[in-house]
């Protein structure tokens, strides 16, 4: 990797500490960090490098996957910070940073590479961008590239104006949106499964393949978030960008060896091939939810309206349930059903792949029906990939779950990888801004459907699978969310049935 100096705004702030600092440190013991390798954290608060070193090792200490190792290694890892005091607003502040980062690169032979990350709201994002260019940090003679957190644009409107700003700055292949879902190893794995195997590529069809469900619950309720997640609500929160991108992921049909390129080409081309939604179909297509008050693994817990924060009678919508349909050669009468929303059941990210049943016409009378295979991506909390199969036992069909992937212990957490991509400059696995684009794009008549009060807003108690509401979008086609029950219910058969192909 090439000589890197990574400039970190918002370096005082939650994610860096939850997130950030953790990454790198497991990249630094992985060997995956540049050789020669520099960090600038900044923010307006007062820290000195001693610092900010301390509360670097403190982040680590507390929230990396791997206890910190004893010895120099932390220390060797923090010796690599530096901090400098800048306010976003300041022009002089990007004037003595750049000092500091050429007296750096100078001391280290390096070249002016530098990777400018914004974890800070995205208001800031053009004015830091307009600096960068002013003061001279994007030196022309290394490069330069743009990390950046979501959320990108209220709207679509909003969102093609601060491209239209950071463009100015950037080129697209210099800008990384991180979709942070796309950093997931189980999404990466996704891909790669496809392009490796021949028997999965076959079967990736309308002709075999009935319908995908996507889910994405949370337990949690909108805890301390409620002055930004009032305003956002599930569909810009979650379903614009994570979601639609795990459909992208879902659907691409990808050649053998594909290039960064060819990924954002072939996402590009489903998300042109979902069919739009018009502002009228809303009500009839997409479930607009909201959470009342219910229990969470039998503790009660409150509705969305009494939650500290909430603007009374706030129409928010904390799930969203929707049926796309993508037409195209691969897809077309697939329906692809999505839902994600808070205070579920369960926590759980998971792609349900339904194939059609091929039993069926065997058997007329329907009772000797077997269940349909399965094909389920558990993207998280746990990962792992089964195939469910029918087996007779007794005369009577039986469900077999192989588990072809099993939960693994201590895998690098999605910041690392897009860390890591980052650095090299790779960026197959960040939102490109074709498809955030697209999906604001099919979005947006949801937005104003939900603006106007035109679907009706569907409550849901705590701890359930979301409004009725949801479970009648598929049953109107004749299907029906897969695992929704009981846990227990769910691994009790698991481990009936559970047959590791391993063995
Ligand atoms: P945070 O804890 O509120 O931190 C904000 C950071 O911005 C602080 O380091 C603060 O530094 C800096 N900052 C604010 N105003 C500044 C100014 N005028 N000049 C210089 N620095 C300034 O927020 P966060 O949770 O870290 O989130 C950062 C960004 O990531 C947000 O855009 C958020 O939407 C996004 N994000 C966060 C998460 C998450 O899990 N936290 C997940 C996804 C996306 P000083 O106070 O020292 O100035």
């Amino acid at each position: 990797m090439e000589p890197t100096t990574f400039v970190l705004f918002g370096a005082t702030g939650d994610l860096a500490k939850r997130k950030i600092y953790p990454a790198l440190y497991n990249l630094f013991v992985d060997g995956k960090l540049p050789q020669s390798f520099s960090l600038f954290g900044l923010g307006r608060r007062e820290w000195t490098d001693e610092s900010f070193r301390a509360n670097v090792e403190q982040s680590v200490r507390q929230f990396s996957r791997r206890e910190a190792e004893d010895g120099d290694s932390l220390q060797r890892f923090v010796r690599m910070f530096r901090y400098s005091v800048l306010d976003i607003g300041r022009k002089e502040d990007y004037a003595s940073l750049l000092k500091r980062v050429e007296e750096r690169e100078e001391a280290l032979g390096a070249p002016p590479n530098r990777l400018f990350y914004l974890s800070v709201g995205p208001d800031f994002f053009e004015t830091i961008a307009a600096h960068i260019l002013e003061s001279g940090l994007g030196s022309e003679r290394g490069w330069k590239r743009l990390v950046i957190e979501k959320p990108f644009g209220h709207d679509l409107a909003s969102a093609r104006e601060l491209n239209r700003k950071l463009s100015q700055t950037f080129a697209e292949e210099e800008i990384f949106r991180i979709d942070h879902y796309l950093g997931k190893p189980m999404v990466q794995k996704m891909g790669a499964l496809q392009q490796a195997n021949p028997a999965i590529q076959a079967l990736w069809t309308n002709r075999y393949i009935a319908n995908v469900q996507i889910t994405a619950s949370e337990t949690v309720g909108v805890e301390e978030r409620a002055g930004y997640y009032d305003h956002v609500g599930a569909v810009r929160d979650m379903f614009q960008n994570h979601m639609l991108q795990l459909l992208m992921m879902a659907a691409i049909h990808l050649p053998h060896e594909s290039s960064s390129e060819q990924v954002r080409f072939k996402k590009k081309k489903v998300m042109q091939a979902v069919v739009p939604l018009q502002k009228q179909d809303v009500a009839a297509k997409v479930v607009r939810g909201q959470y009342a008050a219910g229990a969470i693994s039998g503790k009660p817990v409150a509705g969305y309206l009494s939650e500290p924060g909430i603007a009374p009678g706030s129409m928010n919508d904390t799930f969203v349930a929707a049926k796309l349909e993508i037409d195209d050669i691969y897809w077309r009468g697939v329906p692809f059903y999505i839902r994600t929303g808070k205070r579920m059941k369960e926590k759980s990210t998971r792609i349900v792949v339904e194939f059609k049943e091929p039993l069926q016409s065997s058997s007329p009378s329907g009772e000797e029906r077997g269940a349909p295979n399965l094909l389920v991506f558990e993207i998280g909390p746990k990962e792992g990939i089964t195939l469910q199969l029918n087996t007779k036992e007794d005369g009577e069909f039986k469900p077999l779950r192989v588990e072809l992937h099993g939960a693994q212990d201590n895998v690098p957490e999605a910041y690392e990888n897009l860390i890591h991509d980052a650095l090299r400059g790779d960026g197959t696995f960040f939102a490109h801004w074709d498809e955030v684009e697209l999906s604001w794009q099919w979005v947006q008549p949801i937005l104003d459907a939900f603006a106007d009060d035109l679907a009706p807003l569907r409550p849901y108690a705590a701890g359930s699978y979301g409004p009725a509401e949801a479970a009648e979008l598929l049953a109107r086609d004749g299907y029906r969310w897969w695992f929704d029950e009981e846990p227990e219910t769910i691994s009790e058969k698991g481990e009936q049935y559970a047959y590791n192909a391993n063995y």
